[in-house]
Parts: C-alpha cells; structure tokens; sequence
C-alpha cells in the first residue's frame, strides 16, 4: 500500500505535505511556512484530508489555529477544502474564483500585488482566477496547478528534489500537445520566469530545487516551436 501522506522539510521555511488521493490517483500537496507574523498555509487540499493537515501541523509543534494567512491558488476542491480547519486566518482567492460563503476564503486578490512576504500574480491558465505566488525571504514559488505534477510519480530523487525525471515527464506532455491552451500557459510561464526562483512549489507532486529558470526556458522553448 502506498503512504498516505509524506511531510519534508523545504527550505528552512517551508514545509510540504503531499497526501496521497487515491481516488484521483495524485499526489495533492498543501505547505506550510512560518513566519514571524506566524503560520502561512498555502492551499489545503480535499475536505477528506482534514486529518493528515492537522497531524502534519503537530508534528512541527503547531496547531490550526497558528495559521494567520492562508493562500488559495485557485478554487478547485483538492486545493480549498481543508480550509475550514483554519478559522483563524485571513483566508484569500484571486475575485475571479467563485466559492460558497461557507469556505470564509474572501476574493479578494487582484491581477497583481503583494501581501505579507509574498508577491503574487494571476497566471489565468487553469482556471480563471489561478494565481502563483512567490515567498520573497526563500525565493520560492508557489504555482498551484498552472504548473504541477498531476498524477506523476514522485522523483526518484525523492519528494523535494532537483527532479530531472519530472522535469523531462513535463517536456514530452507539452511537446505532445498535453497543453489545451498552449498561448495562455506560455503567458503565465512568462510571468514565472520574471522571478529569481529557486524552489518550485506546485501543486501536485514533486518539489524542484535549483535551476528553476533552466526548465521553465526550456518549456518556454518547447511551447514556442509546438505553437
Ligand atoms: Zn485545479
Ligand atoms: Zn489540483
């Protein structure tokens, strides 16, 4: 049987925790960064999950209730549903991102701008309000599933990585047509490579460390030529 659910340490930040779906065959990845104004969530994966957030949380000595900011990069139910969990943070969505009132995640990000330690941009591949944001302090971007390893395996490298496998996986998906909107991602991947970026947060899958700038050039190529 495969583990349910895997947490390592990123950077010295941030924390991911990728939960096994079994019923969508993905891993689904929600992170965890403290700060000094305190915890940051960045999604939250499935309703189902609740229990896997809150044991991750005490394993780094937290609870719930240390999460002040919680980062919604878009609102599709693998990425928002825990978030009921977290009733003392300020919970934010790009205004494009529909939700009922009962998930309190305000739509309240615009195209651009900041907040707290994060710079954040709408990349509009995906769905309409899929926003990326990215940590300052340890240059890492957190992409949502604008980019991200949708029912992939983890590296052989292991779950945080520099993933060469995941990162050649990627290149034949888009040089085989994987991309519907081909324009519009190269847009968003544009804008990701106006960053520094030194980790790649998605998310589904694998985290990418190092050479950020390499795979999404490469992507950007690729995507140019299959246009
Ligand atoms: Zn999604
Ligand atoms: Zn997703």
């Amino acid at each position: 049987m495969k583990v349910e659910y895997q947490l390592e340490q990123v950077n010295n930040q941030i924390y991911v925790l990728a939960i096994w779906d079994a019923e969508w065959n993905t891993y689904t990845n929600a992170y965890l960064v403290e700060e000094e104004a305190g915890m940051t969530m960045v999604d939250s994966c499935k309703e189902g999950h609740l229990v896997f957030l809150q044991h991750a949380l005490n394993k780094i000595g937290k609870t719930a209730d240390d999460v002040k900011l919680m980062l919604v990069t878009h609102g599709h139910e693998d990425h928002v549903g825990g978030a009921a969990l977290f009733t003392k943070a300020r919970k934010v969505i790009h205004a494009d991102e529909t939700l009922p009132a009962e998930y309190s995640i305000r739509g309240e990000l615009l195209d651009r701008g900041t907040i707290g330690e994060y710079d954040y941009r709408r990349v509009g591949y995906h769905s309409p309000g899929s926003v990326i944001f990215f940590h300052r302090p340890t240059r890492t971007l957190f992409t949502g599933d604008f980019l991200c390893f949708f029912g992939d395996p983890l590296s052989d490298g292991g779950l945080v990585s520099k993933g060469d496998d995941l990162r050649q996986a990627w290149f034949e998906y888009l040089e085989g047509g994987g991309v519907a909107d081909l324009p519009e991602f190269l847009i968003g991947l544009k804008i990701m490579k106006e960053y520094d970026v030194d980790v790649l947060c998605t998310g589904h899958g694998g985290v990418l460390v190092g050479e950020i700038d390499v795979f999404l050039q490469e992507l950007i190529a690729i995507g140019e030529k299959s246009r």
